[in-house]
Order: C-alpha cells, then sequence, then structure tokens
C-alpha cells in the first residue's frame, strides 16, 4: 500500500485553482452581514438606536426595556438575512473564539412555533462553560461563567448565525476571557490621554486607541499537511530536512501570488468584506508558502475582535481550497516564521492621531508629548510588554535572527533622535522668551508633518516608530492581540497619569506656564527613558551585550518571561486602573503556564510517536535492504565483497548509530516528562518542560534528518519540507 505520504502527493498533481466569481464591487459587499449603525437605524427604534450610540460612545448601559427592543430589531434582520441561530460569541483564554449556537426558533404550544430572541438573551447569557480554563477563579459550586453583550462591537452573521460579541465573566465578574481587561485598558487610556489632550485642545472629549495588526501564515496544500503527525497535531513540523532551495534567494517575497492561493484570499477577502472587517493589503512573505494579510486599521477593540474573526474564517475557506492554514509562529525549521505586527495609535473625536507629527508647532508639542510618553511607559515596563507575547510557539521565534530579539526597545529614526537630543539640551526651569521661540520654531517646529524615516525602517526592532504610529512587531501570528493591547494601552495610561500630574504640580507650585512645564517634563523623561531607545541592528550580538549592560530584560523562554506578569509592579498598575485584580492576574498567569507545560508536553509526545513509529521502523527496513545487498554482493565476490560495498557498510553502521541515538533519546525525554510532571507547582514544571525535556527536541531531530538524508525516498513515509513548501 502506497504511504499517506505518496497517497497526498498524487492527489496534489490535480489541484486547481477553484474559480471566484466577483460580480459586486467589494465597497457594495462592506459589511453587508453587520448589524451597523445603517442597519440599526434601519431595524430599531428610535429610542433603541439612540441607546446603543450612548452605550458605544460612553459605555453607558442599556436599560432592559430597550434591550428586548434591540434584539427584536436584531432578531428581524438576521431573520431576514437568512441566520436560524444566535450566538454569544467570545474570546476565552484558550486562543481561540467561542460560541454555542441556540435557535431562535422555539415552541408555544399546541404544535406551533415561533422565532423567538428576547432581550435578556441578548444581553447575558450562561454558556455551560465549565471547561474552558480559568485558573482557579471557578471552583466547582461558583462554576458559572456569564457572557455578556459588548454593545461597541457590532453583531454579525456568519454563515447562517447570528454572533453577538460578548466579554466572559465568572459568578464573581472577573475576567475569564480576552475581551474584558482590554475594554478596562481602552477605557482607561481614553481618560488619561483625553485629559492630556486637552491640554492642546480643549474640544477633545475621547481618544481610542487605534490597531492595524498584519497577520502572517503559511498555506500547506491540505492533503499533505494531513499527512504529517506533527502538522496535524501540533501545527509545526518537529522534524524535516531543509529542502536545498528555501528562501535563499529571496524569490518568494512580494513574488507573483501562485494561483491557487490567489484564488483563496480572493475568497477569504470577500467573506471578510461581507463581515466589515476591512482588508487591503495581500502579499508574499519571505519563506516559500508564506503570506500576509493586513487590514485598513480600526479602533483596537473592534481591530482584535476582527483579527480573531478573521483567523477563524481563513481555517474555513482553507477548506474549500484544500488548503490548511498554519499560524504557528515557527512551522518549519531553517526558513522564517510568522509574527503578527500591532500597528498601534490614539486618536481624538476632533480627528487627530496623536502620534502623527503636525504642521504648527503646537500640534507638533502635542505629538511629542504623547511620543515620549509612550517611550517612557515602554521603557519602565518593557518587561511586562515581553511577558505579553510569550507563548511555547513564539519562543521558536524571538531571537531567532530573523524576528525581533526576546529583548523589547524601540527604534525612532535619525530625524526624531536629534529632535529628542535637543529638546533633552532644554534648560531646567521656566525657559527665557528667546529660549522658547528658539526652541519653537528650530526644534519642535521643525518636525516634518512626514518623516523621512516612514521609509527608513529598522526591521530589527521589537516596537518601532514608523511616522505616525508604533508597531509591536514582536508578537506572534498565533497570538490574540488582545493580551499585548491591553498591557500597552494600559501602561501610557498609567504614564500619561503620570505625566499630568507632573505637570499641574509644576503649574500650580512652580508658576509655571504650561508649555514650560511640559517641556520640562518631557526633558526628564527623554533622559530616564534613553535605555530602551536602540537604533542599530537588534539581531547582533553586540545589542544583547549592550542590552545587558543597560539593565535591560533579555527572557529567552516563556516561563522566564511570563513572571513580569505577576510582579508587584505589574499587579499594582493593574490594580490602580481597575483592569485586574490580583486573582485574574494569578489566574491568567496560572493558565499561560499550563498552557505552555500542554504544549511542549503534547510536542514531546508526538516526537516520540513519530520517531518511533515513522523514522525508526523506515531506517530499519533500508538497513535490510543494504544488508541484504551486501549479502548478494559477497556472494558475487566472495572475500573481495568489502571493496565493493563500502558506502553500503558505511550506511548500515551510520543507521545503527542513529537508530540507538533517537532511541535513547526518547527515553531519557520521557524520564523528564515524568520527573517533571511530579512536581508541585505549575512554575516549577514549566521550567522543567523548557529546561529538561525541550532540549531532548533538538538531538532527536538532528539525527532523524540525518537519517532523511541517506534513506531512499521511495520508503520515506513522512512529507518532506520540499513538498510542504513548494507545492503550490
Ligand atoms: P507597512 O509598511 O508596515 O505595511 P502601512 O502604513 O501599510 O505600513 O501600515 C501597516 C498597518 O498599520 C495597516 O494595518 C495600517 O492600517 C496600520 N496603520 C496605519 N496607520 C495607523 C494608525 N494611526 N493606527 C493604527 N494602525 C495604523
Ligand atoms: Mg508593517
Amino acid at each position: 500500500m502506497a504511504t499517506l505520504r505518496f497517497q497526498a502527493l498524487k492527489e496534489t498533481l490535480n489541484r486547481k485553482p477553484v474559480e471566484i466569481e466577483e460580480k459586486e464591487r467589494r465597497s457594495e459587499l462592506f459589511g453587508r452581514n453587520v448589524f451597523s449603525e445603517s442597519v440599526m437605524r434601519q431595524f430599531l427604534t428610535k429610542e433603541a438606536y439612540q441607546s446603543v450610540l450612548e452605550a458605544n460612545a460612553t459605555g453607558k448601559k442599556i436599560d432592559r426595556t430597550i434591550a428586548d427592543h434591540i434584539s427584536t430589531g436584531m432578531k428581524e434582520w438576521a431573520i431576514s438575512k437568512g441566520a436560524t441561530h444566535y450566538t454569544h460569541w467570545f474570546q476565552p483564554l484558550t486562543g481561540s473564539t467561542a460560541e454555542k449556537h441556540d435557535a431562535f426558533f422555539e415552541t408555544i404550544g399546541d404544535g406551533l412555533a415561533i422565532e423567538k430572541f428576547g432581550g435578556g438573551q441578548l444581553v447575558q447569557q450562561e454558556p455551560d462553560a465549565s471547561s474552558f480554563p480559568h485558573g482557579g477563579i471557578r471552583n466547582t459550586f461558583e462554576a458559572r461563567g456569564y457572557t455578556a453583550w459588548d454593545p461597541t462591537s457590532p453583531a454579525f452573521i456568519y454563515g447562517t448565525t447570528l454572533c453577538i460579541p460578548s466579554v466572559f465573566v465568572s459568578y464573581t465578574g472577573d475576567a475569564l476571557d480576552y475581551k474584558t481587561p482590554l475594554l478596562r485598558a481602552l477605557q482607561s487610556v481614553d481618560q488619561s490621554a483625553t485629559d492630556v489632550a486637552k491640554y492642546f485642545d480643549k474640544n477633545v472629549s475621547k481618544v481610542q486607541a487605534t490597531l492595524g495588526w498584519e497577520q502572517e501564515y503559511f498555506l500547506i496544500d491540505s492533503a499533505l499537511a494531513a499527512s504529517r503527525p506533527d502538522l496535524q497535531l501540533a501545527g509545526r513540523t518537529l522534524l524535516g530536512h531543509s529542502p536545498a532551495k528555501g528562501q535563499q534567494l529571496d524569490d518568494h517575497y512580494f513574488g507573483s501570488i501562485p494561483s491557487r492561493v490567489l484564488a483563496y484570499m480572493r475568497d477569504l477577502e470577500k467573506e471578510c468584506m461581507l463581515l466589515g472587517v476591512p482588508v487591503k493589503t495581500r502579499h508574499n512573505e519571505v519563506a516559500p508558502n508564506q503570506f500576509e494579510l493586513a487590514p485598513i486599521f480600526e479602533e483596537a477593540n473592534l481591530a482584535v475582535d476582527h483579527n480573531s474573526l478573521l483567523m477563524d474564517v481563513m481555517h474555513k475557506v482553507a477548506e474549500r481550497h484544500n488548503f490548511t492554514v498554519l499560524f504557528h509562529e515557527k512551522p518549519f525549521a531553517g526558513i522564517n516564521g510568522s509574527g503578527k505586527h500591532n500597528n498601534w495609535s490614539l486618536s481624538t473625536d476632533t480627528g487627530v492621531n496623536l502620534l502623527g507629527p503636525g504642521s504648527t508647532p503646537m500640534k507638533n508639542l502635542q505629538f511629542l508629548t504623547f511620543f515620549i510618553n509612550t517611550i517612557k511607559a515602554v521603557n519602565d515596563n518593557e518587561e511586562l510588554l515581553r511577558a505579553t507575547i510569550a507563548s511555547a510557539s513564539n519562543d521558536f521565534r524571538l531571537g531567532a535572527n530573523e524576528a525581533p530579539p526576546a529583548i523589547i526597545s524601540t527604534f525612532i529614526g535619525s530625524q526624531l533622535t536629534q529632535v529628542l537630543d535637543e529638546l533633552e539640551k532644554v534648560t531646567d526651569g521656566k525657559l527665557s522668551p528667546q529660549e522658547k521661540t528658539e526652541l519653537k520654531l528650530n526644534v519642535v517646529g521643525k518636525i516634518p508633518e512626514i518623516l523621512l524615516d516612514n521609509t527608513d525602517r529598522n526591521r530589527t526592532s521589537s516596537f518601532a516608530f514608523t511616522g505616525n504610529k508604533f508597531e509591536f512587531r514582536a508578537v506572534g501570528s498565533t497570538a490574540n492581540c488582545a493580551e499585548p493591547m491591553t498591557a500597552l494601552n494600559a501602561i501610557v495610561a498609567k504614564q500619561l497619569i503620570d505625566f499630568k500630574k507632573r505637570v499641574d504640580t509644576l503649574i500650580k507650585d512652580k508658576k509655571m506656564k504650561k508649555d514650560d512645564a511640559i517641556f520640562n517634563v518631557l526633558r526628564e523623561y527623554i533622559k530616564d527613558s534613553k535605555n530602551i531607545r536602540f537604533e542599530g541592528d537588534g539581531y547582533s550580538d553586540e545589542w544583547e551585550k549592550e542590552a545587558a549592560k543597560r539593565g535591560l530584560s533579555n527572557n529567552r523562554n516563556t516561563p522566564e518571561a511570563l513572571k513580569a506578569l505577576v510582579s508587584k509592579k505589574t499587579m499594582d498598575m493593574y490594580k490602580e486602573l481597575e483592569i485586574m485584580n490580583k486573582v485574574e492576574i494569578e489566574a491568567r498567569h496560572e493558565i499561560q503556564l499550563e498552557e505552555y507545560i500542554m504544549k511542549v508536553q503534547i510536542e514531546s509526545r508526538i516526537l516520540g510517536d513519530i520517531a518511533r513509529n515513522h523514522v525508526i521502523p523506515t531506517a530499519i527496513r533500508y538497513q535490510n535492504i543494504l544488508i541484504k545487498n551486501v549479502r548478494g554482493l559477497k556472494e558475487i565476490f566472495g572475500n573481495d565483497f568489502k571493496e565493493h560495498s563500502k558506502e553500503q557498510l558505511e550506511i548500515i553502521k551510520e543507521i545503527s548509530e542513529r537508530i540507538e541515538k533517537i532511541n535513547s533519546g526518547i527515553t531519557e525525554m520521557i524520564e523528564a516528562r515524568k520527573k517533571a510532571n511530579k512536581l508541585e507547582t505549575a512554575e516549577e514544571k514549566a521550567f522543567a518542560y523548557c529546561n529538561d525535556v525541550k532540549p531532548f527536541f533538538e538531538t532527536i531531530r538532528y539525527h532523524c534528518d540525518k537519517l532523511e538524508l541517506v534513506i531512499d525516498d521511495e520508503i520515506w513515509t513522512l512529507t518532506k519540507y520540499r513538498e510542504l513548501l513548494f507545492t503550490r
């Protein structure tokens, strides 16, 4: 019988691009399945419509009787679009989205039935969700978890289900999901940024954080992916020798998109349009079969929802095209992994991007205020930011000479470096009128609206300023953006609160003018946050040494990195801003450690299995072929046979040696696992998996990959890198 590998390869020979029809313009499709403001106006009473808008703008609670009106309108709209079910759609801490569909259908006796969807069902649900990770927040007697409607993210229809974006909280109100703390952080940064923006413009009454993510991914033929147990179960390859050609020629990046892939992308984009996800950019990435998709940026909560939704839709659309999507940060050794850059900024309800330089000195002082405060926030909380992007899978990518290192630093470009250097020279205390004029004209006033550095990108920086936004580049491709976005917005919120306090004190106690006070505090911050600024090559060894000298953290693995999540500093900040309490933070820490342990444990088992069930049996089979061959040669050549079977004998020996190494590696790895499992706390276990189990992956893999090179291709059962990466 042909192995799965050869069946799969045969299957791929007949693949054709799926025909995609595009009869309507995308602008016409956009948002068609979204319960948007214009749809609301059509389907809701005026009162109901107003109350949703108000909830959106101010966070005001929606009255229960009004909720009944809203649910009725929503149901009418959904049914008119063919929906039969509804679900509270939420993001538990498993990393994917969760949904439990209920039909609108209800019986009313006498064999009759109606479609029903009440306000209560819209506002709150109690899914039997006891199997979601909760890190001990819900012990059994209060195992209830509630999902509650988040009116700031519009409902949408996917397939035939009305999806209602929701938060997921425990009976006691503790967050069990990604969205709840994010919403709290966004509210916090709104308040503090609005207060600071008022120094420059009294009309500002709301500040929104904006997020534009860039999603990288691999597309692998589904038959080929299914032929690899590691891809199927771990989403990455645990072994496989590099092909002769990888990404050396740089011929894939921005290259012409293969036609099967293009069909997939067009299909996906159509779905995104219907769902109101404003996808805009698509291109080939650096590694073979690696691609990227990016939307137009949106308000951060909505952008996070859209990214989670997109990842789900990508899997579903891929089925139609016989592709498997890999979101793993490092699915293949030796070629680039995938990230999810988070482009972030703050924008006012007066239409100003607070991280965009302006046309006047005053606008630029506002820009510098937010710019420098962000750098200061990152400087003071770099270790927390690192913690929010920690995962078993992102560990393979950070610091792998293709992705930002595990060290967080900011790149701002030469122009802005110069500006900050000048500002730093400002005299302490009040400025003389000449000094101020000089400063405003020649330093602040000279920042051009469009920065040259916009094009001069530093791709090795983990947190780079790119002209009118910061780009957090170290986020992993599997990540839910909510976690890094919660932390980033929180630390900036906290920073802006401190800034305002300092400035107000100088104004009050030192009788300084407002701009004097601002200049003074900014100058302090520039001095205090120099460590985090780095303009050089973030991939270099020199930077690692330099960063260590500066006292920046370099937490290379997840258990180490996660410590910052539960530090006193983090706890205090989250508590002060009312974003997360101690219980919520500790639960998250526990859940992430558990997830790390599980991931490494699962990979370790898979590796043991495929090495013992695929690699070793194939190696023995090939060795037997060689042995038979040598025996035959002996028959023909008698005692001279050795001379004629040198190569064969070498390989026979090599196979035996490698089998021995693989076998003993697996045995020792299993022992290390057993020991780790006996440890008391999740943290101890996670460290044991990291330091004592994971190192075996490399040695086992090394010998398996060497065997792949010598064994007859005809009998090798595992689909090779060449086939996975170059089938299109
Ligand atoms: P790149 O060269 O990195 O592709 P782009 O300008 O195309 O740069 O931006 C990449 C991402 O950044 C896109 O998703 C875009 O919408 C987003 N972006 C642009 N401006 C902002 C902003 N003010 N806030 C948040 N994201 C933004
Ligand atoms: Mg970018």
